[in-house]
């Protein structure tokens, strides 16, 4: 985090340092302290203390120590080496400098050790040394180390100290996951400056709170002067991204256009990803055309964007076109484009791609490749290829893997082999969901009553249920979700009414809803409990159908995967209501437009 970097202690020229510290200053201009982080460098100036005994100094020694520690991560077992040689006590300053090394390279648990080794050489700690110390903690597993450095810290009287100790608290707690109690220190801490904010933003991206992390940044707006920066435009287009949320991320490039704000390659790279995944492939692709500077990450990013809008040659023009100018594949461009060719059924290239990885792009085949190729394979009914090719590869298949196989035998309706998967797959995690509910479908389809019941009791005995579906819709710049079965919306009424009426429309076109699939209804749908008619997307696209007129857009991110019942309404309403209907589903975007979908069932 910058604000440690730019602590005025450790930017401090050594003078201050040192009259600070009430040391002569002539001893001080013997010595040249440069600010390179050159080790060269700063060899001679530890040779020069030797040789003129300001090694027994412990303020000259200190700063060298802190000048090692502080200019580059591999330089920090010579600051170690430096620090263990000191014959008096190092004062705060230089175990700062030193926990600060640590906490900066990620290796947190030494920097906690070296805090409580500092606590033990009876040595305070100072408003400096909290802030590294809960940067560390922030990144430990376990958030004891940081709760108890919370504690000490208000022994001391250092809580409501300084901005910099309580954005550090901030961020500790966002990261623990706390994000509430964060919240709470926020709304205390008197000072906020662009980093609090930001550390509160991403607190609530990482527990996946993305619509509170869009509000705080709209309060940051409203009512405090501070202008976003870098970090936080990333979080919240991020946090677009993850909503399909079109609207406020229009607004959010806006705003960055508007503020003359740098646009990083991050930055523009997250501009891309935002675009592709609320739907909107062509802003995105140029935008893409329009940067100036283009690395592999978002030259993949954009080939698995075509990917999930299943335009799948279009991926591999990419592919090739970023070869072209020298730009190397790595793995997971290797993914996005074997994801492409899985989308659009383009069968030989995917399976000639994976044979040539190795030899010409030096990329080993991972788990996730091999997961794609099972995927296409399966999505194009080879399923005894699918299943050969699992068991041929030198790793080890894991529960994914399978699961691409188990989607591919329920759509194929291979019981058989799809009954061996599940089994695969219960040996690797016996709680997972999807593989119960197939093996009981499967036992039922046979009559096989005892089994089915024994799978059910299993399932009961050890509390598996699948996680329930949600959809979003963004509607004027605000999120909604549903979740299946909901009644919560303050529409709900309205919603409902429009259920019956897309019931009354299916019958009268005669359009059954769609039941043979619920026999092989696995890990994509909800519950059985929750009727189909209920499923989140329906009511997601209720609402919106309230809510629009006709020759709208309606957006939908659904959690899931979309089931087939919900995939032939969405094409009845696009066609009957007259509007276009954007789902983006766990796996890629559907576009329905007057009756079809541009997955052309493929999916
Ligand atoms: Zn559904
Ligand atoms: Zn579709």
């Amino acid at each position: 985090m910058h604000y440690h970097c730019s602590s005025p202690e450790m930017r401090a020229p050594l003078s201050t340092v040192i009259s600070r510290q009430n040391s002569s200053s002539k001893l001080l201009q013997s010595f040249s302290f440069s600010t390179s982080s050159n080790i060269k460098t700063l060899k001679q100036t530890h040779a020069n203390l030797i040789r003129t005994q300001g090694i027994h100094n412990p303020l000259l020694i200190g700063k060298l120590i802190a000048d090692i520690a502080t200019s580059h991560p591999s330089n920090l077992p010579y600051a170690r080496s430096v620090f263990s040689q000191v014959q008096t006590q190092p004062n705060t300053f230089t175990w700062n400098s030193l926990i600060r090394g640590y906490a900066h390279c990620q290796n947190p648990t030494e920097a906690i050790a070296l805090f409580r080794l500092m606590l033990c050489n009876g040595v305070s700690p100072n408003n400096y040394t909290y802030p590294f110390a809960l940067k560390a903690s922030a990144s430990l597993p376990d958030p004891c180390v940081g709760l108890s450095l919370h504690g000490s810290l208000i022994r001391r009287g250092f809580e409501d100290f300084d901005e910099y100790i309580q954005t550090s608290l901030i961020n500790f707690y966002a990261s623990c996951g706390s994000v509430d109690v964060a919240c709470k220190l926020f709304d205390k801490c008197p000072v906020r400056d662009v980093t609090t904010w930001n550390a509160l933003i991403k607190g609530y991206i990482e527990c996946e709170r993305y619509n509170d992390a869009i509000r705080v940044f709209r309060v940051m707006q409203d009512r405090s002067k501070v202008k976003g920066d870098e970090i936080t435009m990333l979080a919240v287009v991020s946090a677009c991204a993850h909503l399909g949320a079109l609207e406020v991320g229009r607004w959010m490039h806006a705003y960055i256009d508007r503020n003359r704000m740098r646009t990083s390659l991050n930055l523009a790279t997250a501009l891309v990803n935002m675009y592709v995944k609320c739907g909107e492939i062509e802003i995105a692709s140029s935008l893409f055309r329009g940067m100036k500077e283009r690395d592999v990450r978002v030259w993949s990013v954009m080939i698995s964007g075509l990917a999930i809008h299943g335009l799948g040659k279009e991926a591999l023009g990419l592919f090739y076109e970023m070869q072209s100018i020298g730009i190397n594949p790595d793995s997971v461009t290797l993914t996005a484009v074997l994801s492409a060719c899985s989308h659009s059924g383009l069968v030989n290239e995917g399976l000639k791609l994976l044979d040539r990885m190795q030899i010409d792009y030096l990329v080993e085949p991972t788990i996730e490749h091999y997961g794609c190729i099972v995927d296409l394979l399966g999505r194009a009914g080879r399923l005894k290829e699918a299943l050969g090719l699992i068991q041929r590869i030198p790793l080890k298949p894991d529960v994914a893997l399978w699961g691409a196989l188990l989607v591919a035998c329920r759509v194929h309706k291979d019981v058989d082999m799809g009954e061996k998967v599940a089994k695969e797959m219960l040996e690797l995690d016996p709680h997972h969901a999807g593989a119960h509910v197939f093996l009981s479908n499967v036992y039922a389809s046979y009559k096989k009553w005892e089994l089915v019941e024994e799978v059910r009791n299993s399932m009961k005995d050890q509390k598996i249920r699948k996680p329930p579906g949600s959809s979003l819709i963004e509607l004027d710049g605000v999120v909604h979700e549903f979740v299946s079965g909901d009644s919560s919306h303050p529409d709900s009424q309205k919603i409902y009414l429009m259920l019956d009426e897309f019931r009354r429309i299916r019958r009268m076109k005669e359009h059954q809803p769609f039941s043979g699939q619920m026999l092989f209804d696995i890990e994509e749908e909800e519950d059985k409990e929750v009727c189909l008619s209920q499923h989140s997307e329906k009511l997601a696209v209720a609402f919106g159908l309230i809510k629009t007129k006709p020759g709208s857009q309606l957006r939908i991110v659904k959690n899931l995967r979309i089931c087939e019942d919900c995939h032939s309404l969405m094409k009845m309403v696009s066609e009957f209501f007259k509007r276009d209907v954007i789902v983006r589903d766990r796996s890629r975007f559907h576009h329905f437009r007057n009756g079809d979908c541009s997955c052309k069932e493929y999916w």
